[in-house]
């Protein structure tokens, strides 16, 4: 299984418009950040987690193949904005997208002419499949669904044999614990190093990796305020790394 991280950045992305601070000054590529999202390969089954407003830029150096699943963790821009530049791959046929019942609402109000009955040409050919907390097949991948909170908005994330990925996390139902025994690689969210209200904080989620201990952590949808990478990266134990845009981990 392959695990292409196509964005690690927060809602703002990383250089945020405008700013002038170190992060967003910086040379080094690893402190560019998209909106955050993965490309999981596992056989010839491609299954991408969200759909960020980067998208296209995303899916631009890479391969043009068939998507087979496209999972979202809930419904902010940062997660979805990039739906409509689905439109390539119609050509593939129907493109399922595995959410819950809310999250589906939320994008059949926010982009109802992808579901109309007669949509005109050109449109992406979007399927929504409603999904909750049960595990389900996607072609010959079994995906766990994990309840995370978002602050309060119960929102998910994912697992496939021993990799998870757990973004927008603030807190962590205990029942929700079990799930996430034996990974091989957790990819969870940090996304600075003061508190933030919906996110977990640096610490927080330290203190996350500690409780679930993974063989090898990475943090994504990072903010500007996290710091420059390499700064940050130094600081860290050496099992815990801070994901950037284009990184790619065999499991
Ligand atoms: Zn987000
Ligand atoms: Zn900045
Ligand atoms: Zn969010």
């Amino acid at each position: 299984m392959k695990i292409t991280f196509l964005g690690t950045g927060t809602s703002s992305g990383i250089p945020v418009i405008g700013c002038e601070c170190i992060v967003c000054n910086s040379n080094n590529e690893k402190d560019r950040r998209l909106r955050s999202s993965v490309l999981i390969e596992k056989n010839d089954t491609r299954i991408l987690i969200d759909v960020t407003p980067d998208f296209r830029e995303q899916m631009m150096n890479l391969s043009f193949q068939k998507i087979n699943g496209i999972l979202i963790s809930h419904e902010h821009y940062d997660h979805v904005g990039g739906l409509d530049d689905l439109r390539p791959y119609s050509r593939f046929g129907e493109q399922d997208i595995y959410a819950e019942r809310n999250v589906s609402q939320a994008l059949k109000n926010r982009i109802p002419y992808c579901f109309m009955t007669n949509r005109y040409a050109g449109i992406p050919d979007l399927r929504i499949i409603e999904i909750d907390t049960s595990p389900f097949q996607l072609e010959d991948v079994e995906i766990i669904p994990i309840r995370v909170m978002h602050h309060k908005l119960p929102i998910l994330g994912f697992r496939i044999d021993n990799f998870a990925y757990l973004t927008d996390v603030k807190t962590v139902p205990s029942e929700e614990l079990s799930k996430l025994k034996n990974l091989d690689v957790l990819v969870v969210s940090a996304l600075r190093i003061k508190e933030h209200i919906s996110h977990q904080n640096l610490d927080q989620a330290i203190d996350l990796i500690h409780t679930i201990y993974p063989q090898k952590a990475y943090l994504t949808h990072l903010s500007h305020e996290m710091g420059l990478h390499n700064e940050v990266q130094n600081q860290l134990e050496k099992d815990i790394q801070l994901a950037y845009d284009g990184l790619e981990i065999d499991l």
